[in-house]
């Protein structure tokens, strides 16, 4: 499928953090094992740049914030650890062969085209108050997130993508500006 490609985006992985605890190997395969096979393929091919995409939950409950790239890899679930593994063999593509690949590390994205059953906070949200039922804030609501828009994170793909072959990352792309979960709540029930 990378045949003539001069860049290649890896996206694919599977995500859901519930579905590792149930099926770790199956994140095995697709997300090292095809991380895996997609870098071993721009190092045959000789793509010019290929972007991997990697994740905040690889740095698991933050120690500090803002999180940096410097922040410690936990693998709190069997999904995060798989995508550590996912992120450590790119960068050895890098290491061993120069394989031009640079990776990216996207915070909790949210925007159009959102899946609206998706259970993530911000269409649950929309979707709760557009109905007029009552929103649901887990816990306290005080944990705090990083909210970046579809938008942005796209502009840093791209923008990525055209970056000397030496810029490898990671990197994260988030939000200066942290958001608890009731703020946020709050704030949708008085947009909508
Ligand atoms: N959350 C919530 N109500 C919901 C969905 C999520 O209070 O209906 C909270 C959730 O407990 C977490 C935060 O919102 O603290 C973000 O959850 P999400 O699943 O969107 O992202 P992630 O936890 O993967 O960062």
């Amino acid at each position: 499928a990378m045949q003539g490609c001069d860049v290649v985006m890896h996206l694919a992985a599977l995500i859901a953090i519930p579905y590792s605890y149930h099926s770790p190997d199956t994140y095995i395969d697709t997300n090292v094992k095809g991380t895996l096979n997609v870098v071993h393929a721009a190092r045959e091919l000789g793509v010019e740049r290929m972007v991997h995409t990697s994740t905040s939950e690889v740095y698991g409950t933050a120690r500090f914030v803002p999180i940096t790239e410097e922040h410690p890899l936990q693998g709190q679930s069997p999904y995060a650890a798989s995508k550590i593994g996912a992120d450590q063999m790119a960068q050895s593509f890098f290491s061993s062969f120069n394989t031009p690949v640079a990776t990216i590390r996207p915070f909790n994205t949210y925007g159009p085209r959102m899946q609206p059953d998706d259970g993530r906070v911000v269409s649950n949200f929309i979707v709760q108050a557009m109905a007029g039922r009552e929103l649901t804030v887990y816990g306290t609501g005080s944990q705090t997130r990083s909210f970046c828009y579809i938008d942005d994170t796209v502009e840093a793909l791209v923008r990525l993508m055209a970056t000397p072959h030496e810029v490898t990352g990671p990197m994260n792309i988030g939000n200066p500006h942290e958001i608890s979960v009731r703020e946020l709540a709050e704030r949708i029930m008085r947009l909508v």
